[in-house]
């Protein structure tokens, strides 16, 4: 259902409403203009957060001179709200705003009966009114739900609210099952961080409206987002009953970048997906709850990669070798298939960083066949680049602070085991190549380093997984002794577009080496989209290459990937070709936008 409102084509009739919360009738008309700029559809006035309140004039001034619709509500103690005066009062102060012209009025089910009675029928065409209910212990059986809609259609509401909170995130799929079949107009929402979906997927399944806060934190109940979240960070306009839900399952999952990262990306290749941050207990739960087709792709974070592992249908070799998935994808038969990605981004920008520095091109196969490879680690990144390496024929080295765990993994590999310590003076050859996975170095600890500059003179390119901070000091010893550096940041990206790929099923391969010769396709013009309106506010990496490339500054850069960002295409190609810039990927010269 496409609709054609002032502001755009909408896909879905959920209207947002942003709560008005302020002590003074001039503070919280500021608040409602501000709304109205952000774009919300209509306010809902908190009466009982004024700090004195003269009904006839204050509801006057607020109803007639508010530039949005407006919802007026009276919330009691009793039901979450502050107002703890006379009842009749607060249900005259009601009547009154219907009388003065609002257009919705929030009467609570415990008085409902007894507000119908008092107007006998007699309420202007205009007004309609929600009949509200808030639990704010848990989400009740889907067969209490219904029971409670019930009870409040039988009051005669034009507009039914049930408003509960989450225990856990499966909550959220009880009232989506009752806003779905709902005959009448419904507002139904999980309150907390574990019902936060319920909010934004609200306008999938046909709920009346969700309520979005004029500023980040500044919310009427616990998970609300804010309104600029919805429209710009969800695309809340463009969501359908047929948009595909996608996510990262986690726990803690709100520091979450990865909406960020997806959502911008869906948007700028018109994919009709959403990317949400899922707040997952039990992930089996999780994923026999949310079992529909509506539910498709996942990405997997701390802690859950080895629960999201023994859910899988279906896993791909490797990840079924290193025993824990990164991304999850239901095929159109309901099977979950499991891939590991985080082996094929690091592995991916290893093999760039030694093209770069040997001009080898891609088809002439891994340049890390053969090499002696060195995985600093023995945890998931670890398994992942050991893995990765043996994957790729070369001959794994496993060095890990605990001694056990490296023969573990290596034994799994085929490789050999060392300690941190012995790999002090492990130098069997030149030219190794060596990948950091352990923790040293990473923030706050940024002076501490896994190895130290004397060992590191052996290799020819050394890798770090940590992206916080992007340079750590191995990388910075590893290039002072001469070697190539491949930082963190190059894993983290490479690993997100073949998730990308992997939920919106566009084709091609991302990783490819592009000169300026090649063609460029349009999938990889999706991908420059990807990252240049994306907003993630890591610190991106680049290649030692692409920064070393001569006599172009990296401003000049800067300024000429904007330029072909925008005209995208053959004129980048151009581009490139005209700057000249010796091996660098374009992928390198657009990721010198986030230095
Ligand atoms: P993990 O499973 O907890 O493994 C940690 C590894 O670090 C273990 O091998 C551990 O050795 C070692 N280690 C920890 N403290 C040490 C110390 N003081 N001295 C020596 N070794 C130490 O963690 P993970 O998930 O593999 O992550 C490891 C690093 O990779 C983190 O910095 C993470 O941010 C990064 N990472 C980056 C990406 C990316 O996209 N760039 C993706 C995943 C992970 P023991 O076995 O002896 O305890």
């Amino acid at each position: 259902m496409d609709l054609q409102t002032a502001d755009g084509v909408r896909r879905n009739s959920t209207k947002i409403c942003a709560p008005v919360m302020a002590e003074t009738v001039d503070q919280m008309l500021t608040q409602a203009r501000k709304a109205k700029e952000l774009g919300a559809d209509l306010v809902e006035i908190r009466l009982d957060f004024l700090k004195t309140f003269n009904p006839r004039q204050d509801l006057e001034i607020l109803i007639k001179q508010c530039p949005l619709p407006t919802l007026i509500t009276y919330r009691p103690i009793w039901e979450g709200g502050k107002y703890d005066g006379d009842e009749s009062k607060r249900q005259n102060a009601l009547r009154l705003a219907m009388e003065l012209g609002a257009d919705y009025i929030d009467v609570e089910l415990q008085v409902a009966h007894d507000f119908y009675n008092a107007i006998q029928g007699k309420k202007p065409a205009k007004i309609k009114i929600i009949v509200s209910s808030h639990n704010y212990q848990n989400t009740p059986s889907l067969e209490e739900i219904g029971n409670l809609v019930a009870r409040i259609l039988a009051t005669g509401a034009d507009i039914v609210k049930v408003a509960t909170t989450a225990v856990d995130i499966t909550d959220s799929a009880r009232l989506f099952q009752i806003l779905v079949h709902s005959q009448v107009p419904m507002i139904g929402i999980v309150m907390g961080e574990k019902g936060f979906i319920s909010r934004i997927l609200s306008a999938k399944f046909g709920g009346f409206l969700t309520f979005g806060s004029i500023e980040a934190g500044l919310v009427s109940a616990p998970g609300q987002p804010a309104v600029k979240e919805l429209l710009e960070l969800y695309n809340f306009r463009q969501l359908g009953p047929d948009t595909k839900v996608h996510g990262v399952i986690g726990n803690p999952i709100g520091h979450s970048k990865s909406p960020h990262l997806y959502n911008p990306a869906f948007k700028s290749v018109n994919f009709n997906g959403i990317y949400l941050p899922l707040l997952v207990d039990n992930v089996a739960n999780f994923l026999k709850t949310y079992s529909s087709h509506d539910f498709v792709g996942y990405s997997y974070t701390i802690p859950h990669k080895e629960a999201g592992f023994n859910c899988c249908d279906e896993i791909d070799p490797i990840a079924k070798e290193i025993g824990a998935i990164s991304c999850m994808i239901k095929r159109p038969d309901g099977n979950l298939m499991g891939y590991n990605v985080d082996y094929l981004g690091a592995i991916a920008a290893i093999e760039e960083g030694l093209r770069a520095s040997n001009g080898a091109s891609q088809a002439s196969g891994s340049p890390l066949t053969g090499k002696l490879f060195v995985v600093m680690g023995a945890g998931g990144a670890g398994k992942a680049l050991a893995f990765g390496g043996k994957e790729k024929g070369a001959r794994v080295i496993v060095a890990n602070r605990t001694y056990d765990k490296a023969k573990q993994l290596a034994s799994k590999v085929g490789g050999e085991a060392i300690t941190l310590a012995e790999l002090e003076n492990f130098h069997p050859e030149d030219g190794m190549i060596l990948a950091n996975t352990t923790s040293v170095g990473m923030k706050p600890k940024i002076e501490s380093t896994p190895l130290s500059k004397e060992a590191l003179k052996h290799y020819s390119l050394v890798f770090d997984a940590i992206y916080t901070p992007k340079m750590t000091r191995l990388l910075r010893e590893a290039q002072e002794s001469g070697a190539t550096i491949v930082y963190g940041t190059e894993m983290f990206i490479n690993q997100a577009f073949v998730q990308f790929e992997k939920f919106t099923g566009l084709p091609g391969t991302m990783n490819q080496q592009n000169d300026q010769t090649q063609e460029f396709s349009p999938h990889q013009v999706y991908h420059l989209k990807f990252l240049s309106f994306s907003d993630l506010s890591l610190n991106f990496p680049c290649s030692t290459k692409a920064t070393d490339s001569g006599h172009f500054g990296e401003k000049y850069i800067r300024n000429i990937c904007l330029v072909t960002l925008i005209a995208v295409g053959p004129i980048f190609q151009h581009y490139s070709y005209c700057i000249s810039i010796p091996q660098c990927s374009i992928r390198c010269c657009l990721l010198l936008l986030y230095q």
